[in-house]
């Protein structure tokens, strides 16, 4: 380690979010400093498999990997999205690749420091410095049983769910504080299992059970593995379990082993930035809201972050919250809004009994092939989608298929996912005008649904 106490920028908590900022900003000429709590040996612990869209790597040029390096796993791109009782598949085509975690997290760490930034490991945050200005000017973190402290003019909170930075910040220095509560997380629990009957060739393909947010995929170290997830608790996501396993065929198999996770499950902070400070990675609850992974998610908000930064401290610079705004606005006119609206849409959406699920998933309506297949590209439906929708609805209400407060509860969400939209593409380009935006935007964000809120198993 070098003996320096001064850096650009300070990056704390050392996975994805953090390492891939780390590089970006040494690329730039800057000199940063990565602080991460645990050892190198013991980074990204809670589970192994994780899948990274072959495409979305090429785009963010991250670390490629191969067979026989020890972090890829396998590549495969069928999966398809499923009815409650397991029928009318919506099929979909995307290249992924099943990588190793602790491994591809180590090999970012490597790539960060191959651009020039430095890590400490075993590094606790401890808490932020300010100048007599009161703005940012460095950090205290704890190692090797002592404090010490670096000064620096950027600090990204990239400490994951805990966003200790983040929540350590003054009461008024223009960031939310919030904490994620049970119902704001997603908590996985992942099953790797053997298949009873011998395969002849490995399992490569992903399926999800939309109904109980459960999924089959492939894996590393056994034939495939189950996962399951819900917002409120592992308890809520074993109950639902014990019903996937009723109503959906699995193919003969036993587990071989168990792990769990925990990933955000609540909209971004309306504001990522402040004074010498930003938010990135699931500090900064940036999950996609279809699946809750968020490893390539965080990195668009920070390759915008990077752009803005860089211009804000070059020759010296502080970046302010006024010269670094504009990653707010950039994110929030572009992926931001797209996930605001998805958040909204799902969290009311999955509001239906199993009844309505397999009458809408049989006719291709709502959850149909166009838009399950095409999750998250934009997917823009013609008059005659709309017509269709609109003759099943009639035919599900009249069949009983459809309850009338589950209809409501699908317009309600179309409404406020649209005026969502609306509002973060109206999002201000300067600091004045976000206090009268946050409001409007809490207004309308009390309006959906919280995906913890629905017992989907006590809608059978
Ligand atoms: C079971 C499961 C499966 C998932 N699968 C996928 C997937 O396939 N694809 C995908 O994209 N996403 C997936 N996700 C989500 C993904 O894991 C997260 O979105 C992603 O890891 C977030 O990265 P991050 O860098 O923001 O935070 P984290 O990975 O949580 O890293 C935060 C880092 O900060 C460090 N830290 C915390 N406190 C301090 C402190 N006080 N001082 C210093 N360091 C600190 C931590 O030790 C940690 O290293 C999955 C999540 C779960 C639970």
């Amino acid at each position: 380690m070098k003996n320096r106490n001064n850096y650009d920028v300070v990056v704390v908590g050392a996975s994805t979010a953090g390492s891939y900022f780390a590089r970006r900003m040494a690329e730039r000429g800057f000199s940063v400093l990565l602080l991460e709590k645990d050892e190198r040996d013991r980074l990204s612990p809670s589970y192994d498999i994780f899948h990274m869209g072959k495409e979305e790597m090429k785009q963010f040029g991250l670390p490629e990997v191969k067979e026989g390096d020890g972090i890829y796993e396998f590549e495969f791109s069928e999966s398809a999205i499923c009815s409650v009782y397991g029928n009318h598949p919506k099929p979909s085509e995307l290249a992924v690749v099943g990588m190793h975690k602790h491994d591809y997290c180590v090999l970012m760490n490597d790539w960060a420091v191959e651009a020039g930034a430095e890590i400490i490991y075993e590094a606790s945050f401890k808490k932020l410095t300010y100048g007599e200005n009161g703005k940012i000017n460095g950090v205290v973190y704890e190692h090797d049983g002592k404090e010490k402290t670096v000064s620096c003019r950027l600090v990204a909170d990239c400490s994951g769910i805990p966003a200790v930075v983040r929540r350590s910040l003054p009461d008024g220095y223009g960031i939310e504080k919030f904490e994620l509560t049970p119902k704001d997380i997603f908590y996985v629990t992942l099953r790797y299992i053997d298949f009873e009957e011998k395969r002849e060739s490995r399992y490569l393909r992903s399926d999800f059970w939309l109904f109980y947010k459960s999924w089959l995929a492939p894996s590393g170290g056994s034939d495939a593995l189950i996962g399951i997830g819900a917002c409120g608790g592992f308890e809520q996501a074993e109950k639902v379990y014990k019903v996937f396993e009723k109503y959906v065929r699995l193919p003969a198999h036993k587990v071989v082993r168990v792990e769990k996770g925990r990933t955000p499950y609540h909209r971004a902070p309306y504001s990522f930035v402040s004074d010498g400070f930003i938010a990135m990675g699931d500090a900064a609850c940036l999950t996609k809201p279809n699946c809750g992974e968020g490893c390539t998610a965080s990195l668009v908000l920070e390759d915008i972050a990077v752009d803005v930064a860089s211009a804000a401290m070059n020759d010296g610079g502080y970046p302010t919250r006024e010269l670094l705004w504009s990653i707010n606005k950039r994110y929030n006119n572009t992926q931001g809004k797209e996930f605001a609206s998805l958040m909204a849409l799902l969290g009311s959406i999955i509001r239906h009994s199993a009844k309505a699920n397999e009458f809408l998933f049989k006719n291709d309506v709502i959850f149909s092939k166009k838009l399950l297949g095409n999750m998250g590209n934009g997917i823009e439906l013609s008059l005659g989608d709309y017509a269709k929708t609109l003759i099943y609805i009639i035919i599900g209400l009249v069949t009983g298929n459809i309850k009338p407060a589950e209809l409501k509860a699908v317009i309600d969400a179309i409404v406020t996912s649209g005026k969502l939209t609306a509002h973060y593409e109206k999002y201000p380009e300067t600091p004045e005008g976000y206090e009268a935006w946050a409001r409007e935007a809490e207004l309308l964000w009390a309006k959906t649904g919280k995906v913890a809120e629905w017992d989907s198993v006590d809608n059978f």
